[in-house]
């Protein structure tokens, strides 16, 4: 084994990289320049870590971002790694420990804001403690033309040439653009060992819906998902508190954030919820780049995002820890007329303008997609990829239907009309409504009036939906938002093109969601547990629980339920140090919960129609523990005579007796014969 892959286990509990992390580790390891792009959640603080316990000297990380320094320097201490952070949120106690432990020569990492480099100290400082590696978080940060330019990230490159030792740049942010000038203020233009790790989020399971009581269907999201740590954005500050307060109601624990709060109830909110792991934090897009909470089961969008990048980047903040993660983005023809007005109405030059609407093309194309989302996701990053088996279109693929007649239809409406009205009195004119406006308009003279009865409102709405979606028409902002049409309609008017849409969206609305859980049933309580106890120890430490154990790693001790620290010590997550500290706690909750959990046994069970009868046999013994009055001595079965039972089947009293002896015979013995013949 490779003194990075003993160490990726030994102290980190993983047992296998990630993929692009053994090349990027190995690369930093050498000691070669190198920027690795990786989406979000993709593993990327690994890939300094790992490579500072096997250099010699301290590597300094440079992270823009106090609150997630601080998380990874407690998160090292967790995993038995000697690390600091300089940053304005210490308190001179910590500082001075951060220093003192420098000058012993203890510490490997040490975390440090930008904003220390522009001290001569500090530099003069880091010659003397011997660095032998810089990392840089965030790299994009250096790009004077992107939305997280950090003026100080343009001392880097002088620091680097100062020490003369090799750099490590990571980036989520992937355009050309942005790491060419990576390349050229952190390496002087010579370009480094470069990885560009896929976009994919395997974890990450992808749906859309069509609005349609949107509230309703939020609170449905949220309540099949109640007691795991959310994230709801929405496009305004106003219903970020509506939409929390609902929640509240609904008996979830759910905070408003937006930009217009107060900074400190903001710290509040960010503070709480990396806390907590049972909270849902309804947001405007405020939310975001200190969020770096790695448990967050699943993001909704009450809004339409902006742009495919935006919606990438939001749904992403979701199952960093590898774990199942769900995602719903709710979209309707008002969020293409806003997210559309806004782009016209910004300030932006045309050739912007244009790429923006492309973007939002893009967003929107995925929204009205026929086939795999993820597919398409990826393939708008220039990946290709199967059809993944985890998106709502894998799950239920939509019925589609030639749409070209009644899209020609539409597009006539439209244009007979002078481009001159919006969806409603459109749609009044096709389904033949006479409407005071239609009327004394004389659009109900039109040819086009009531030629569209084979669809109601709602089904035009659903087709004038997806021709915005798909760019046909385009709300005018000059015109209060009257429809126009674009030229990539104009085919599909002449009859050079055909269109089909989706039905199921022109259908009333999707079923009510089941709940869902992280585990099998069987596996579920002890699940619950095993994160009792996690909060439990995370309280007492003072720190936030998945520091102790995250949830893949709960998800695994509950499905393979180790019985011994060997085994525990197999699960990954549980490095050394953390096996040594919470081994014991975990295995105790796992030996204590197997024995009132008869699953294994269960699990071992042959086919359905034994799991059955054992379930229903379990359930009848449950029902008469303490008799049929419910007045006697409690009594049970274990779980494997309640098996041996089902696997026999034993037909009647004296072949039961024998198998469970007399006084259980007499208890359960008529209720179990029932199931037994019913079997
Ligand atoms: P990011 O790339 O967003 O910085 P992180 O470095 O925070 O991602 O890692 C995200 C999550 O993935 C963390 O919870 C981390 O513990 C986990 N992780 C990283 N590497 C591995 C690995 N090789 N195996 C399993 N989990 C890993
Ligand atoms: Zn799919």
């Amino acid at each position: 084994m490779s003194p990075a892959q003993d160490l990726l286990a030994s102290v980190f509990g993983f047992d296998a990289f990630r993929p692009g992390q053994e090349e990027i580790v190995a690369a930093v390891v050498q000691g070669q320049n190198t920027l690795a792009i990786m989406p979000t959640g993709g593993g990327k603080s690994l890939c300094f870590q790992l490579p500072a316990l096997v250099r010699d000297g301290v590597t300094v990380v440079i992270s823009p971002l106090i609150a997630l320094m601080r998380d990874q320097v407690r998160g090292l201490h967790e995993a038995g790694v000697a690390a600091g952070a300089l940053t304005s949120g210490n308190t001179e106690d910590e500082t001075q420990a951060v220093f003192a432990a420098l000058e012993a020569g203890r510490l490997k990492l040490l975390y440090m804001a930008p904003e220390r480099l522009a001290s001569a100290g500090t530099v003069n400082m880091l010659r003397r403690i011997g660095v032998g590696l810089i990392a840089v978080d965030e790299a994009h940060c250096v790009s004077q033309w992107g939305h997280d330019f950090r003026p100080d990230y343009l001392r880097i490159g002088d620091l680097r040439r100062a020490l003369d030792v090799p750099l490590a740049a990571f980036t989520a942010t992937a355009d050309a653009e942005t790491r060419e000038e990576i390349v050229a203020r952190l390496f002087d233009g010579v370009q480094p060992a470069t990885f560009l790790r896929g976009f994919d989020r395997p974890n990450i399971h992808l749906a859309f819906s069509p609005k349609d009581g949107p509230r309703q269907q939020i609170l449905q999201f949220a309540a099949a998902r109640k007691g795991q740590p959310g994230i709801v954005y929405c496009g305004t500050r106003a219903k970020t508190e509506t939409l929390a307060a609902a929640l509240g109601q609904a008996g979830h624990a759910a905070c408003a954030y937006h930009g217009g709060m107060d900074p400190a109830d903001r710290r509040a909110v960010e503070t709480r919820f990396q806390r907590d792991d049972g909270l849902i934090v309804v947001a405007t897009v405020a939310f975001g780049m200190g969020v770096d909470k790695p448990d967050i089961r699943w993001v909704a969008h009450a809004d339409l995002p902006k742009s495919i990048e935006a919606y990438y980047q939001e749904i992403g903040r979701a199952g960093r820890d590898g774990a199942p993660a769900e995602t719903l983005t709710l979209y309707g023809p008002e969020d293409i007329r806003l997210r559309r007005s806004q782009i016209d109405e910004g300030l932006a030059p045309p050739e912007r303008r244009a790429a923006d609407h492309a973007r939002l093309n893009a967003l929107l194309g995925l929204a009205e997609a026929l086939v795999c989302r993820r597919q398409v996701l990826l393939g708008y990053f220039g990946e290709e990829a199967a059809p993944c088996g985890h998106c709502d279109l894998c799950d239920t693929p939509p019925e589609t239907f030639d749409a070209t007649e009644a899209v020609r239809k539409a597009l006539s409406a439209i244009l007979r009309t002078g481009e001159y009205f919006g969806t409603g009195h459109l749609i009044d004119i096709l389904t033949g409504n006479p409407t005071d406006k239609v009327q004394a308009r004389g659009h109900d003279g039109l040819p086009t009036f009531g030629v569209g009865r084979e669809f109601d409102r709602r089904g035009w709405q659903a087709v004038f939906r997806q021709m915005m979606g798909r760019d046909l028409v385009r709300p005018d902002p000059e015109r209060h938002g009257a429809l126009r049409m674009t030229e990539a309609a104009r085919p599909i008017l002449r009859g050079e093109a055909t269109i089909a849409l989706r039905r199921d969206t022109i259908r009333a609305a999707a079923a009510r969601p089941a709940v869902r859980a992280l585990v099998s049933d069987e596996d579920a309580p002890l699940l619950s547990a095993l994160k009792a106890k996690r909060r439990a120890l995370a309280e007492t430490a003072g720190v936030p629980a998945y520091i102790i154990f995250n949830d893949k790693t709960l998800i695994e001790m509950a499905e393979t339920r180790p019985e011994t620290l060997d085994q525990m010590a197999r699960i990954g997550g549980v490095g050394a140090t953390k096996l040594d500290r919470y081994g014991a706690a975990f295995l105790g909750v796992i030996t204590g919960a197997v024995a009132d959990l008869p699953h294994p046994v269960r699990r071992k069970l042959a086919g359905r129609g034994a799991g059955d009868i054992y379930d229903r046999l379990m359930q009848v013994q449950a029902d008469l523990a303490r008799g049929a009055t419910g007045q006697d001595k409690p009594m049970s079965c274990s779980a494997s005579l309640i098996a041996k039972l089902a696997e026999t089947r034993p037909r009647d009293m004296s072949a039961l007796t024998r198998l469970m002896g007399e006084r259980r015979a007499e208890r359960f013995g008529t209720a179990f014969l029932d199931v037994l013949a019913e079997g």
